[in-house]
């Protein structure tokens, strides 16, 4: 028999890509992360420009080091020698040919949320690239959008929080305290409902648990 997890994520991944087309976003499912990562290798298409931000579910996939070994023009912030170099890179960002990212909840009716500390991540998702790929697992999938900022808010972000030695609350204790601390990477909140233009924002949900 298939393990009950893969088949709970397939089931829901079946609803929540009917509702994704709904409004107007393009999905499809993978059931493992080898295969979600051919499958953003063939959606990105050889010699695209491609940038990103923070997104631990695609360096899980192997994305970053697929997209830079074969031919495609790599806006990698990783690679910036000053500051200067990385503020401009993410600017040039806009107008790469795609933007990846993950998503820090996803609701099962379609929706997205994402937080950021300085934008970095979220402004190319509004208004960057003609293409956006987001790749999640199916771990990042809750029943309501209220859920889903909880869970952004509360394990995404906490979470994530860890790699950064600025001292917020949920740094030293795991837990979120609405902080308002200099170094909080909760600035902005996204929920992104819909995609217009039509398509833009194309999802590879994946039958694994990835991320944060
Ligand atoms: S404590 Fe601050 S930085 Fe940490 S999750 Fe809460 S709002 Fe974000």
């Amino acid at each position: 028999m298939a393990d009950p997890k893969e088949l709970y994520y397939e089931k829901r991944a079946k609803i929540m890509i009917r509702n994704l087309e709904n409004r107007h976003f393009e999905a499809c499912y993978c059931a493992t992360k080898e295969e979600a990562l051919a499958k953003a290798l063939e959606l990105i298409g050889e010699g695209s420009s491609v940038g990103w931000g923070g997104t631990l579910t695609c360096t899980q996939l192997g994305l970053m080091d697929a997209l830079h070994a074969v031919n495609y023009n790599c806006l990698d912030r990783d690679l910036c020698k000053t500051v200067e170099e990385k503020e401009k890179l993410q600017r040039d960002i806009f107008f790469a040919d795609w933007f990846i990212t993950g998503a820090n909840g996803l609701s099962l009716d379609g929706q997205m949320v994402n937080i950021d500390g300085t934008g970095n991540r979220v402004a190319p998702i509004v208004y960057g690239p003609r293409n956006i790929l987001v790749v999640a697992g199916m771990n990042k999938v809750e029943d309501t959008l209220e859920a889903a900022i909880n869970r952004a808010r509360t394990i995404a972000a906490p979470m994530n929080k860890q790699r950064f030695p600025n001292q917020t609350p949920c740094e030293i204790t795991g837990t979120c305290a609405d902080c308002k601390s200099e170094g909080c990477i909760c600035n902005q909140i996204l929920v992104t409902r819909h995609c217009r233009p039509a398509g833009r924002i194309k999802f590879i949900l994946i039958g694994e648990d990835l991320g944060m």
